[in-house]
């Protein structure tokens, strides 16, 4: 705030400075006059106005370099003057001066806009006319800031060329868009725009033309939009629409046929006329869609599909579809809604030691409670969610529950409980796992070597350094990493040494195996033997007979999972087993 002198010369500026001296006492006005008479060194032209109304035609026509406001006493009154002032003349400076010393005071003028606060008691030359020059200083570097602003602003999220959104914008507003319509039950539309033959026309007539060709078009497409839709420019000739709170999908289509009469016009690039066309994709929230992401792959989808038909035309993505695709895209949309309606829930598979006797955690297995087709298995359904991005968020809501339920195992009672749970190959390729991962270990407070990752062998194999480089990571969050359904994948036993693994798990074809068939029992006693050289804990899975549990651990393997010990069985039941006694299988008389 400028109350003070300043060693800085104000004499600098060689133009006039042109106060306005709003309000005051004839006194005053004088007194005012007379000190910056007085400044002699920087030539200010000074104007008086009784009122800030009869400020107005001076501020208008651009005739004030600063406003100085006598506010009095600083009653309310007076700052609302000084709010008005900036209103009516946003980039005129307004430096305030009062009668008495008051702190308060001057932050209140702050607050509604001030510059500078003078007093009047103790004013002198320097003081006011330094104050009049910081104020527009102040001003101009303040605009000046505001400017670069906007400016970084426009660089970053709209299309230099065409002035639309562009993709990063065009991104952030559809996920708001669809977050919205899926809160509040509304529609949306999507339209991929692609111009027919533009690399004709950029070759024939030059890349300025092709410029001039899509600023026209952006325009052309602007025409047939409601203020609430977006225009994005996403790279090239493509261009996107999104079309919020539709009463109906098909006006989407109607918003489509008026985009490519607009485009239809002729236009005239280098004195010649010239027909443009267009290929548009339509896709709509909910139904032909459920994410942003699907959304957009739809819409690019029919854009093909519209290009394949012999461009200039609209595509539908629901129409384009085969029944076989709208079949799957509908079960996909009742999986969508399963998810979020609470329909999905986990079943616990107990891991038993069977040489402390006892259980020491449990694997978590999805279940579908479908309200007409009863509990249905992972077989049954995860595999249309691994074929699209559904998967990723099953993944998040198994993790996030798997962990929130083995905290309540271990606060009643059972400390060191394990959780394992399987993670799908898509998990690694699409989505952030390992953040997941993070954000369910803070959220339940487990500890992370209590929680098991699984993924099988296949996955691991088929993955590629992605997915290995997430198994690290995850490693070096201090979870463990197991291989699921071990000795199915025909991994190369050295291979295993340089896998940031802890936990092989062997898998069920091999265990029903071991008391009928010798190779497969040779095949399970090396696995073991080699896992144990490894520093690797084994768990062999469905152990179905006492025989297959003596075998397996007469090689060495303790841990194991299978219906002789127990199902996958609903939590309630899980407290149960856990409160059993040591050996509880064996007393069934298994
Ligand atoms: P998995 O991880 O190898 O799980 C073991 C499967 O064997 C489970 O089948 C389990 O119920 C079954 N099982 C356990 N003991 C026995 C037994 O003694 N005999 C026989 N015949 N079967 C037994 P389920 O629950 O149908 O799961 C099948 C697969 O689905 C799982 O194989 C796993 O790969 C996958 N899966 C299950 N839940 C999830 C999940 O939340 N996320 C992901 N990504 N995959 C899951
Ligand atoms: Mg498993
Ligand atoms: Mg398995």
């Amino acid at each position: 705030m400028a109350s003070g002198p300043n060693e800085e010369s104000p004499a600098a500026a060689a133009s006039p400075i042109r106060v306005l001296l709003v309000g005051g006492p004839a006194a005053d006005v004088e007194l005012v006059r007379a000190l910056l008479e007085h400044a002699r060194q920087t030539h200010v032209q000074l104007r008086h106005a009784p009122s800030l109304s009869q400020s107005f035609a001076a501020l208008d026509a651009n005739e004030v370099d600063v406003l100085l406001m006598d506010v009095g006493s600083g009653a309310p009154r007076e700052l609302v003057a000084v709010s008005q002032a900036r209103v009516r003349a946003p980039l005129v400076p307004v430096v305030v001066l009062a009668d008495g010393d008051d702190e308060s005071l001057a932050t209140k003028a702050v607050d509604v806009g001030a510059r500078g606060y003078l007093i009047k008691c103790a004013l002198s030359p320097g003081a006011l006319v330094w104050s009049l020059h910081h104020a527009i200083r102040n001003q101009r570097m303040f605009v000046e800031l505001n400017i670069a602003r906007e400016r970084a602003r426009q660089l970053a999220t709209y299309d230099q060329l065409t002035g639309f959104a562009n993709r990063s914008l065009f991104q952030d507003r559809l996920d708001q868009a669809v977050a919205s319509a899926r809160r509040n039950r509304q529609k949306l539309g999507v339209l991929f725009l692609d111009l027919d033959r533009f690399k004709d026309v950029n070759d024939t007539y030059g890349h300025l033309a092709g410029d001039a060709l899509l600023r026209m078009a952006a325009q052309r497409i602007a025409t047939c939009l409601r203020k609430s839709d977006t225009g994005a420019r996403l790279g090239g000739d493509e261009f996107a629409v999104l079309l919020t709170n539709l009463a109906d999908e098909a006006d989407a289509t109607r918003v489509a046929e008026k985009v490519l009469a607009a485009l239809r016009e002729p236009v005239s690039l280098k004195g010649r006329e010239h027909l443009i066309s267009a290929s548009v994709g339509i896709a709509s929230f909910p139904r032909d869609a459920g994410s942003a992401d699907e959304l957009v792959r739809r819409a690019d989808a029919a854009m093909y599909a519209a290009k394949a038909g012999g461009r200039a035309r609209y595509a539908v993505f629901s129409a384009m579809q085969s029944p076989e695709d709208a079949e799957r895209s509908g079960r996909e949309q009742r999986l969508r809604a399963a998810l979020e309606g609470g329909e999905l829930m986990l079943h616990y598979q107990p891991v038993v030691d069977v040489v402390r006797g006892s259980v020491v955690g449990a694997e978590a297995l999805i279940r579908w409670r479908h309200p007409e087709l009863g509990v249905m298995l992972p077989a049954d359904f995860l595999g249309l969610a691994e074929e699209s991005d559904l998967i990723v968020s099953i993944g998040e809501w198994v993790l996030r529950s798997a962990c929130e339920q083995a905290v309540r195992w271990q606060r009643a009672g059972h400390p060191g409980f394990r959780i394992a749970v399987n993670v799908s190959a898509q998990q690694f390729h699409t989505g952030d796992l390992v953040e997941q991962v993070r954000q369910a270990l803070r959220a339940s407070g487990l500890a992370p070597d209590a929680l098991e990752l699984e993924i099988t062998e296949r996955s691991l194999l088929s993955g590629g350094e992605r997915t290995l480089d997430q198994f690290s990571q995850l490693r070096g969050l201090g979870v463990r990493m197991a291989i699921d359904d071990f000795g199915t994948g025909y991994s190369a036993l050295a291979y295993l040494k340089q896998l940031p693994v802890d936990v092989l798990k062997i898998d069920q074809s091999f265990v029903r195996a071991v008391a009928t068939d010798p190779a497969d029992a040779t095949i399970t006693a090396t696995i073991v033997q080699m896992a144990r050289a490894l520093d690797l804990t084994t768990i062999a899975e469905g152990v179905e007979t006492a025989e297959q549990m003596q075998l397996l651990a007469s090689y060495g393997c303790s841990r194991m999972q299978g219906h002789l010990f127990s199902e996958a069985i609903e939590p309630p039941r899980i407290a149960d087993v856990l409160g059993a006694p040591p050996f509880f299988w064996m007393r069934r008389g298994a």
